[in-house]
């Protein structure tokens, strides 16, 4: 009982007894709450399913690190503290609101576990916490509303609304939340020492010890007025901030530790089809991927409602950089609005038979991404892009709507396994070259001829000629180190990854079919590939009865340690070189060290890593079939991958994929660097500097 002024629960407004209100409110406010919640859930309920409960005990594990502890926060210094700030405030001051609320019909009420002593230390913690969060909103209110850091632009072709307004309320509202709980027990402890009597512990330089101060000579009424004040608003602001919550962008308070808890476990691997539905029964299914925003599965609607609308992963996207249609963040935004409107709070919902291309995504968006993957892993909260993207260019194939430039090297993969449309015979071209065979002959495995390893060379290093060169020196290096290698010439046919990665799954299954039979056939015992797509699909999308899968890196790593592949020093070589993470070796699969490890090998080797390097790295844009495709662009994504080198001072980047060397060069040569930069693949770099 306050003794000292009137409490809540024992008020009155012009007779009326405000315990009654108080009680009415969370009554209300949770029913609404509820009702609103149900209305959000709609369109969950009618989508594709999606089975993400395996693996409970590593997923609460994750849902620790990474909602709880917040650990990918701080990647952006700044905005991550502020943002830790928050949330461990609010996780703090959560316990306080409903203490609040409860008061106000349950006088003197304190949550169980949370009298005595217990009750004096968390009032401390709390006073601590409401300061750091209204310091920390306003310092992020500022932020949003003055400074307006660019990745929070959305440019007026992107075609959506701006929610930037949403945050600005919302930290306005925590705010409140946060004074209002200051101006309560500041007044109350003003009143009890001009009573003679101590208040509780209040920790100097909080707000609750400013407001006390502040108020010290006002009058009896004054501080009931705004005790009891300040308790009305705190409690009718709770009720409106918790039901505005599912509104709009900030639904993430609510949903992005389920989101988080329900993330993909499996990296380098692209959805099904269909879950539920085996590869051999796709015949079976009427349609293909997500052609309506119903198609989309309930967990990707749930990234839907969970996007911060942060900027992050557009601010690392590729294509957004070189002003492709694309940021991946007004996918989320936009499938939102879409959700909302049509699946309103209020009456009926109309999910539309509208096709989502067309109406509210582009051909160009949705075919701009190179599935590099940086956006997922800067998302905080673990938004998944590369397969609705996927899913999308599922329904857009089987619909006829691919891009011109794509056409011709998608049925010369249908018709000859590989995207040139190059005979099968020339597949290992490379290997019977006159020069090259004099000096290394490679066995081509088939009934009579056996190897333990085999070499997969996949079909732009098989190809491409500048590229042969990747293969030649590959099989130089397997041929020195003692290795017992074949290929499977041409019973080996494209890996799919990028086939599956445009959307082509009944020809990815073929692929991998024919090349699962052709490397069971072999008898291997392992597969080496210097080539980050085969690799990853190899590794992570192939049957598990496959021998294991290794990039050459790691292999030429394992050799480095075993004292087995030795270097001679390059010669007083002024170069600074600087190693460019391939996506699906590095990002995809996770291999950053083995790579830079066998260049440290090699003395006299100076090595810089770029600022955006690791599961930062940029893409070189031309990962699979993007090498065809010719999209609307202000630069090159590989002229900006160059700059990046050159920022860091390097004049070799070393690549350790076809892909990325293609891409490179070229765009040495489109930026006016011949001679002043230069690109070389690791294997190249160690065929050159090994000691034979
Ligand atoms: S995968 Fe890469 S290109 Fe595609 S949206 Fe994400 S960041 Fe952009
Ligand atoms: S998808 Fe993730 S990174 Fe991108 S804006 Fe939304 S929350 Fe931020």
């Amino acid at each position: 009982m306050n003794p000292v002024l009137t409490a809540p629960a024992e008020a009155t407004f012009l007779g009326f007894p405000m315990a009654v209100f108080y009680f009415l409110l969370p009554v209300a406010g949770v029913a609404l709450f509820v009702y609103i919640m149900a209305r959000r859930m709609a369109p969950l309920v009618r989508a594709a399913p999606d089975p993400r409960l395996d693996h409970p005990g590593e997923r609460f594990r994750l849902m620790l690190k990474y909602a709880v502890g917040q650990y990918r926060h701080p990647r952006y210094l700044l905005p991550g503290l502020l943002h830790i700030a928050l949330f461990a405030g609010f996780m703090v001051l959560s316990l306080r609101s409903i203490t609040l609320i409860m008061t106000g019909f349950v006088e003197g009420y304190t949550l169980p576990g949370l009298g005595g002593m217990t009750g004096e230390i968390y009032s401390v913690l709390k006073d601590v916490a409401a300061t750091v969060v209204l310091i920390a909103a306003g310092l992020a209110m500022i932020r949003r509303g003055v400074f307006k850091p660019e990745r929070y632009d959305v440019p007026a072709e992107a075609g959506i609304r701006d929610h930037s307004w949403e945050a600005v309320l919302v930290l306005a509202l925590i705010c409140t939340l946060v004074t209002c709980d200051m101006l309560f027990e500041g007044s109350l402890d003003a009143a009890l020492r001009q009573a003679g009597e101590h208040p509780e512990l209040v920790v100097p330089g909080t707000g609750r010890w400013l407001f006390g101060n502040l108020f010290a000579t006002a009058s009896t009424s004054t501080l009931q007025a705004w005790h009891l004040g300040s308790f009305f608003v705190h409690n009718v602001v709770f009720f409106f901030f918790l039901n505005f919550l599912p509104m709009g962008k900030h639904f993430h308070v609510i949903t992005s530790l389920p989101n988080v808890f329900l993330m993909k476990l499996k990296k380098g691997v692209i959805k099904p089809v269909r879950w539920g539905v085996s590869d051999d029964q796709l015949d079976e299914l009427d349609s293909f991927g997500v052609k309506k925003f119903e198609d989309f599965t309930w967990k990707h609607m749930l990234d839907f409602y969970s996007c911060v609308d942060c900027g992050r992963c557009a601010d690392q996207c590729p294509a957004y950089a070189v002003k492709r249609p694309l940021a991946p963040r007004f996918i989320s935004i936009k499938c939102r609005d879409y959700a909302f409107e049509h699946y309103p709070l209020r009456g009926d919902i109309h999910p539309s038979d509208e096709p989502l291309i067309g109406s509210i995504l582009s051909e160009d968006e949705i075919w701009s991404c190179t599935t590099c993957g940086a956006c997922e892993a800067e998302c905080p909260v673990f938004i998944e892009y590369i397969d609705k993207i996927v899913d999308l260019r599922r329904g857009m194939v089987e619909d006829g709507m691919v891009p011109q430039s794509l056409q011709k090297p998608l049925r010369a993969l249908e018709k000859r396994g590989n995207p040139w449309g190059k005979l099968e015979k020339k597949r290992l071209a490379w290997s019977t070259d006159k020069e090259f065979a004099a000096e290394c002959q490679v066995k081509v495995l088939d009934k009579k001829t056996s190897a333990e390893t085999l070499y997969f060379v996949d079909s732009i290093t098989s190809y491409d000629d500048r590229m042969q060169s990747i293969a030649q020196c590959t099989a130089r290096i397997l041929t020195a180190l003692g290795v017992d290698f074949g290929i499977l010439g041409r019973a080996e046919k494209d890996s799919g990854n990028e086939v599956r990665r445009f959307g082509e799954e009944m020809l990815f299954q073929e692929l991998k079919t024919q090349n699962t039979e052709a490397i069971a056939a072999s008898g291997v015992r392992r597969i080496v590939t210097a080539d980050p797509h085969a690799f990853n699909t190899l590794k992570n999308e192939y049957p598990d009865s496959l021998p294991p899968v290794q990039h050459i890196s790691q292999f030429l790593a394992e050799r480095v340690r075993s004292g087995e592949l030795k270097f001679k020093a390059l010669d007083a070589d002024e170069r600074i070189y600087t190693y460019h993470d391939p996506c699906y070796l590095g990002r995809h699969n996770d291999v950053y060290d083995d790579p830079r490890r066998v260049l440290d090998a090699i003395a006299g080797l100076r090595r810089v890593d770029m600022r955006e390097s690791r599961d930062r790295s940029f893409c070189c844009g031309g990962g699979g079939l993007m090498l065809f495709y010719e999209p609307e662009e202000e630069q090159r994504m590989g002229v900006l991958r160059v700059e990046m080198a050159r920022k860091a001072g390097a004049s070799v980047i070393v690549t350790a994929c076809p892909f990325c060397l293609v891409n490179i060069e070229d765009a040495i040569k489109v930026a006016g660097l011949e001679g002043k930069m230069e690109a070389i693949d690791l294997a190249e770099l160690v065929a050159r500097q090994m000691e034979v």
